[in-house]
């Protein structure tokens, strides 16, 4: 069996000082007996100063997004090399706030996941429905279709992940139903079975939207989730420890 990803996304939020939270998750989860891999993906600005605080413990550190290029004329952009130079070993790619914000598409997201896999990082490859497009009954062919357009085959030759996350349950206090996410994620390992072969039937699929110290125990007991994405309950230590507790 795969081992579960509790990956924590702390989006635009961060200054040093929150460091102590990484400190904090590090200091708490000596003690703890998860079975987990655990990941924090701060801000790009914090990544090289997060890898030395969690420098020697199990946490890895993992960015939000990286340019599908290795270098050049992208003003304000940071590739996969860099991220993986300032300490990175994971790297968020395609999360629904970047679809949304900065326009990328399926084709961006494949690049941006070959580039991180280029530069020796593992992708989490972020797909998810709209609330729309749950109500009209698209949701499983809308994230077997993302799937099916952001997972290179050459991604099978290494590790990366899948992250589920609904965009009307990120950040809204609502999640799916059990059953919901259930099938989302049976359809999703089908689809990451014909693009990925071996790989995709191992890739760990977390869901994400929501995940909170209340309901991570049910959501990480579901078939098929093989981990969690976690954005505003994993700034504060306590709870982000909890939801690792509960794998
Ligand atoms: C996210 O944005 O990846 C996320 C899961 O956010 P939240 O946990 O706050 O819903």
């Amino acid at each position: 069996m795969t081992t579960p990803l509790i990956a924590g996304n702390w989006k635009m939020n961060g200054l040093a000082a929150d460091l102590e939270q990484a400190r904090a998750v590090a200091a708490g989860l000596g003690a703890a007996t998860s079975t987990a891999r655990v990941v924090l993906c701060p801000p790009a600005t914090l990544l090289a100063r997060m890898a030395a605080v969690l420098s020697g413990t199990p946490i890895l550190v993992g960015a939000q997004d990286c340019h599908e290029r290795p270098s050049g004329p992208f003003t304000g952009d940071v590739s996969a090399g860099m991220l993986a130079d300032a300490g990175a070993s994971l790297v968020i790619v395609g999360h629904s706030e970047r679809r949304a914000a900065h326009g990328e598409t399926n084709a961006k997201v494949a690049a941006k996941a070959l580039a991180a896999r280029r530069a020796g990082l593992e992708p989490i490859i972020c797909v998810g429905e709209s609330r729309a497009e749950r109500d009209a009954g698209r949701a499983i062919d809308v994230i077997c279709g993302q799937v099916a357009a952001c997972v290179d085959r050459r991604l099978a030759d290494g590790a990366f992940a899948i992250a589920y996350e609904p965009i009307w349950a990120i950040g809204s206090g609502v999640t799916p139903t059990a059953a919901e996410i259930a099938l989302a994620h049976a359809a999703l390992r089908g689809a990451l079975i014909d693009c990925a072969s071996e790989r995709g039937a191992a890739a760990p699929i977390l869901y994400g939207g929501s995940v909170n110290p209340g309901n991570a125990a049910e959501i990480l007991a579901i078939a098929e989730v093989g981990g969690a994405l976690v954005g505003g309950a994993s700034l504060e230590a306590a709870d982000f420890l909890a939801i690792v507790g509960a794998v």
